[in-house]
This record gives structure tokens, C-alpha cells and sequence, in this order.
């Protein structure tokens, strides 16, 4: 899908937001929210999505859901910083296929990162278990602040 297209209520992350599909979540407010993904580059790999949103991506969204959805975005990188102590932190989004986006409905990206763990590939790494996935997001979600 390029950057031209309306956006598909279809969407995995549509259907997760509106309960008809599982996630494991770590924080949510009036504007975010932000769950594990479930093919995860590193653990603790984790999405932060506007709620009130038919962005596609980064370059349809307003101005004022941006802002809400990095604030978000912020919140959860130091939660996840916090729990899983990692040496850094890769927060991505991708914008048109090409680029690598599979989800058309606008996230970012928070990847915890240590020293000498090289980055999995993205779209390409196995299913998460999802009891594991759980644990984790309960780990973030006790140092949301
Ligand atoms: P994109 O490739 O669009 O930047 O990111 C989409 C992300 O969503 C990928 O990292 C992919 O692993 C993740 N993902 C795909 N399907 C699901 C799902 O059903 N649940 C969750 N939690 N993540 C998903």
C-alpha cells in the first residue's frame, strides 16, 4: 500500500481498539494506547497507537494527535526503560509499504535495545507467546509514572 489510500477499519490495530481483537496492553488514556507487539524485534517490543484516529500514517494525522500520541510514546519508552533496564531504546514508524509499513493504521515503534543483541528483523521475527507477552506488558504497565 502506498502513501495514497483511505484508510481500512479492517486493520488489525482498528480491530484491537475496538475489542474484537486480543492484545496484551501496557498503558491506556483518552488519546493511546500502547500494547506489546506480537512479533517482536527485541523483547519488549511494544506499539503506542492513537486511539481517535483514521491516520494511515505519520503525514495524514493532525497535528494535535501527534502531539499526544509522542507524549504517549515518551511515557511508555520510560516505563519500558524502567522494567526491562535496556542499554537503549530504537522507536521507529514507518510510513507506505515500501518502507516497511504492514499496519495501516498510524503506531510507533518502542524497542528495547543491549549491548551486543543485534536487532531482529522487522516483519520477519516468530510469533511472541502470549503468556509471556502478559508478563511483560504487566512489568511495563507497574512503571507507567
Ligand atoms: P509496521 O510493519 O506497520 O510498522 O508495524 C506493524 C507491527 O504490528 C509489526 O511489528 C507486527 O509485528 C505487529 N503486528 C502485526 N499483527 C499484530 C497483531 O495481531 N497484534 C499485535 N500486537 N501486533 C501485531
Amino acid at each position: 500500500m502506498s502513501l495514497d489510500g483511505t484508510y481500512d477499519d479492517g486493520n488489525i490495530f482498528a480491530k484491537i481498539l475496538r475489542g474484537e481483537a486480543p492484545a496484551a496492553k501496557v498503558f491506556e488514556d483518552d488519546h493511546v494506547l500502547a500494547f506489546m507487539d506480537v512479533f517482536p524485534q527485541a523483547k519488549g517490543h511494544t506499539l503506542v497507537i492513537p486511539k481517535h484516529s483514521s491516520a494511515r500514517n505519520l503525514l495524514e494525522e493532525e497535528p494535535q494527535t501527534l502531539a499526544h500520541l509522542f507524549q504517549g510514546v515518551q511515557r511508555v519508552a520510560r516505563a519500558v526503560r524502567a522494567a526491562l533496564r535496556p542499554d537503549g531504546l530504537t522507536i521507529t514508524q514507518f510510513n507506505g509499504a515500501v518502507s516497511g509499513q504492514t499496519v495501516f493504521h498510524l503506531h510507533v515503534h518502542i524497542i528495547p535495545r543491549w549491548d551486543g543483541v543485534p536487532l531482529g528483523r522487522h516483519g520477519e521475527g516468530g510469533m511472541a507467546d502470549a503468556g509471556e507477552l502478559k508478563t511483560l506488558a504487566a512489568e511495563i504497565a507497574a512503571k507507567i509514572s
